[in-house]
């Protein structure tokens, strides 16, 4: 199999039995097509049909073709219900097989397609709303069951309306775009939750790291300059962190994160809040709007 797959021109993993693809599957995302026994050692080769179908409903693009000796009809019918797309005898026919990867590319390339289009904003490339949610959801609970700190930060542009009405919808497309390829670089978990609203969850850091990785994001998005009406410009941007507290889900970090950015926003906007902060905040800006507050109004020079 493995050298019939070479010739078709696919990189392959081989394996012996069904639990060591499943992990490997697992762990391996780049994996985009399962070509398995009906009669596997260990775990059978319906199951692994059955669980590479449960990975792939998680917005993963995953074919799989079911090859068994026997002919017949109930064998075929259970593969397909099990989760196969596609059903070759064994041995494989080396012509139809190539036939058959081909439809699977076909299908795999419009498939790719689609979770794109289902699970990216248009306009910044990161993960749409609902995408962030059920990704963030996944690492979130990954992390609380590795008992590793999670973090999430909130971001909002300031006075975001006045770029819009000064210099037109498409310069603020263009503050827009940059805020998202910045917060969502090197694989970064980042969404745009909508407008100009973007959210990132940071597995493994505490919360004065993320306030460190905040302030950096801030300071670089504001030394941005932009090219309006020819002439360059700054936009800033307000930051709330919180670190999920044991009995915290997904849902009530996002709102402490939330409830510090609004804080962010009432204490001079430009800067970056802690959850944990929220108080002292209050009370700077109550005390004097020109009190700044440590470590979120520098920039490192
Ligand atoms: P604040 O500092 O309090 O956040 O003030 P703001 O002006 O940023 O206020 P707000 O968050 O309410 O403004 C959001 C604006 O973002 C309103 C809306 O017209 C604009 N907006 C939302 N989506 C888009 C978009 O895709 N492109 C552009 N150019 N503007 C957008
Ligand atoms: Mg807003
Ligand atoms: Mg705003």
């Amino acid at each position: 199999m493995t050298a019939l797959l070479e010739q078709c021109g696919h990189s392959v993993v081989a394996f012996q039995d069904g639990a060591e693809a499943l992990e490997r599957l697992k762990t391996d995302e780049t994996l985009e097509l399962v070509v398995t026994a009906l009669e596997l050692p260990g775990i059978g080769g319906l199951e692994l049909c059955w669980q590479a179908r449960t990975l792939a409903n998680q917005c993963r693009q995953l074919y799989v073709i079911a090859m068994s000796s026997s002919h017949d009809h109930r064998r075929l019918s259970e593969a397909l219900d099990s989760g196969a797309d596609d059903f070759i005898s064994k041995p494989p026919n080396p012509y139809e097989l190539s036939a058959r990867l081909r439809a699977a590319e076909r299908w795999l390339s419009a498939q790719r397609e689609l979770i794109m289009l289902a699970t990216r904003d248009g306009l910044t490339g990161i993960l749409n709303r609902r995408a962030f949610i059920e990704q963030a959801s996944t690492a979130f609970d990954c992390a609380k069951d590795r008992h590793t700190p999670v973090s999430a930060i909130m971001i909002d542009i300031d006075h975001f309306k006045r770029v819009n009405d000064r210099f037109g919808h498409d310069a603020g497309d263009q503050v827009i775009q940059q805020l998202g390829s910045l917060i969502g670089r090197n694989g970064a978990l980042a969404g745009r939750l909508g407008g100009e609203e973007f959210a990132v969850l940071t597995v493994g850091r505490n919360e004065a790291e993320a306030v460190i990785e905040a302030n950096s994001l801030r300071c670089e998005f504001g030394q941005t300059e932009f090219r309006c009406d020819g002439s360059p410009q700054f936009v800033t941007a307000s930051f709330g962190v919180a670190e999920a507290g044991a009995k915290d889900c997904l849902a009530q970090l996002l709102q402490r994160a939330d409830h510090a950015l609004y804080a962010a926003k009432d204490s001079g906007r430009n800067r970056v809040i802690a959850a944990s902060q929220i108080r002292l905040a209050a009370e700077l800006a109550g005390a004097s709007h020109a009190v700044s507050l440590a470590n979120s109004d520098r920039c490192a020079a």
